[in-house]
């Protein structure tokens, strides 16, 4: 999903208290920006990316031969060559190299990051960003079939009408400038704006009795806003059948973060997470995550973005032994111990 926003509204992505839960874009850990073998299973698709590009190849001995799309070519001059057809190569126009050469040479891009997504775009290869490279990878997992997709999760009337008063009320608050915003962004380390635009969306926020609602696809969790609070959750509606936000799960999502609580999926939000449209960013209410949420991610790469202490770390454990044989790939926040 794309968040709505656009960057003259977009809130300040500064949280307001100066803490980061995730130090998304600092690390030197991870060195080289892609991934050898990314890289790899790229040039080993030339051919491919070639044909794509309108470059018609015959095989001719070891080779396959074509005409140059670089230069007026009478006789086949352009040749792939190599154990895998990794290299390509016109004598005439005095160019040899791989996938990435051949994209800066086709003139679709002028240095090699630009050629590696040029590469990517083209094979429909997925390349990460840079934030993801801050996670390890516990384990992979052979992709299943693709199942049938959830049917589309709904509220019964009552129920709706629940959430769109407390959305409503959380707006109108909102407008009125209420003491409440201020405490709750404070104490979730938002600042308003964020707030506000994560109010918005069928799986959002609202406001009722001065508590931070959270609404769900079948219910309404309330959240106190004030941590010495003996009672910080309640639900008020229903259960949580699935994590917070996961309808904005769409069939083109290819990597979902999963968060611990709802307050840490909206600081993911508010850092631009999902702005690319190709991560959506859902929670599990708290450490608890069921077994039957499992098929709602058949296919997926998930990234698990829990708390790195042990309960988190437990948990982390356990969803990733859930999702095992559903998502395409899990991986894990690898946490910062500063954050401890
Ligand atoms: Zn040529």
């Amino acid at each position: 999903m794309i968040f709505p926003q656009n960057k003259k509204t977009a809130p300040n992505r500064n949280w307001a208290n100066g803490q980061q839960p995730y130090q998304l874009l600092k690390s030197s850990k991870f060195r080289s920006q892609f991934q050898k073998e990314t890289l790899d299973t790229m040039r080993a698709r030339l051919t491919d990316y070639l044909s794509a590009h309108g470059v018609e190849l015959r095989r001719e001995a070891s080779r396959l031969k074509g005409k140059c799309p670089m230069h007026d070519d009478k006789n086949p001059s352009f040749a792939v060559f190599g154990s895998n057809h990794e290299w390509c190569g016109c004598f005439p126009c005095g160019f040899k190299g791989d996938v990435f050469a051949a994209s800066q040479w086709l003139g679709r891009s002028s240095n090699f990051p630009m050629a590696v997504r040029d590469v990517a775009t083209t094979l429909g290869v997925y390349v990460p960003n840079s934030a993801e490279r801050h996670f390890t990878l516990p384990n992979t997992a052979p992709q299943r079939p693709i199942r049938q997709p959830a049917p589309p999760f709904t509220l019964c009337d009552a129920d709706q009408k629940k959430v769109h008063d407390a959305r409503l009320a959380f707006s109108t608050a909102f407008d009125a400038g209420a003491e409440i915003i201020d405490q709750i962004a404070k104490s979730l380390g938002f600042d308003r704006e964020t707030l506000r635009l994560a109010s918005l969306g069928s799986s959002g926020l609202g406001l009722a009795d001065n508590w931070l609602c959270y609404a769900y696809p079948q219910g309404l969790k309330w959240r106190n806003p004030v941590p010495t609070a003996k009672h910080r959750f309640r639900w008020i509606v229903g259960k949580a059948l699935a994590p917070w936000r996961m309808e904005w799960v769409k069939p083109d999502t290819h990597t979902i973060y999963l968060t611990e609580g709802e307050s840490d999926c909206m600081a993911l939000l508010a850092s631009g997470l999902e702005d690319d449209g190709s991560a959506t960013c859902v929670a599990s209410p708290g450490t608890s995550f069921s077994r039957e949420w499992a098929s709602l991610f058949v296919g997926k790469r998930v990234v698990i973005c829990f708390d790195t202490d042990p309960p988190g770390r437990k948990a982390t454990a356990n969803i990733a032994g859930i999702l095992k044989g559903y998502a395409a790939e899990i991986l894990a926040w690898k946490g910062d111990s500063s954050h401890e």
